[in-house]
């Protein structure tokens, strides 16, 4: 059983669902599409810990915790949802800094980060 996470930023989870990320999940479709012949759990479906005036107390050492229980508690792939990427002034879309360096810090622990997740 592959044990997969998906991250999404902290301000979108303020008006978002996860629907869309659970259904291509639950579905196998979009970038979980990989997964066919393989049976997944999701393990985790978190948060970044936020930034600027939206974030949690103690924010990176929070961040920290949730993404060192990933790598306890087995996780094996951790899917940036689209959310981790914002729009600029010309309206291209760039991975969100933070999220950046959080991804560093999950493959230098063994886990495969996948951009994307629904869309
Ligand atoms: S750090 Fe990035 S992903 Fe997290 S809340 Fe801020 S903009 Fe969203």
């Amino acid at each position: 059983m592959k044990k997969i996470a998906v991250l999404r930023c902290l301000r979108t989870s303020n008006n978002c669902t996860g629907s869309g990320c659970l259904k291509a999940f639950n579905n196998k479709t979009n970038a979980f599409a990989v997964y066919e012949a393989e049976e997944t759990e999701l393990a985790a479906f978190l948060n970044c810990s936020g930034c600027g005036d939206v974030q949690m107390p103690n924010n990176e050492e929070g961040l920290r915790k949730k993404l060192d229980r990933l790598v306890t508690i087995g996780v094996e792939a951790v899917h940036l949802s689209g959310c981790t990427k914002k729009k600029d002034a010309q309206g291209e879309k760039h991975e969100c800094p933070v999220i950046t360096k959080t991804a560093e810090y999950l493959e230098q622990q063994g886990i495969t980060v996948v951009r994307g997740t629904h869309h």
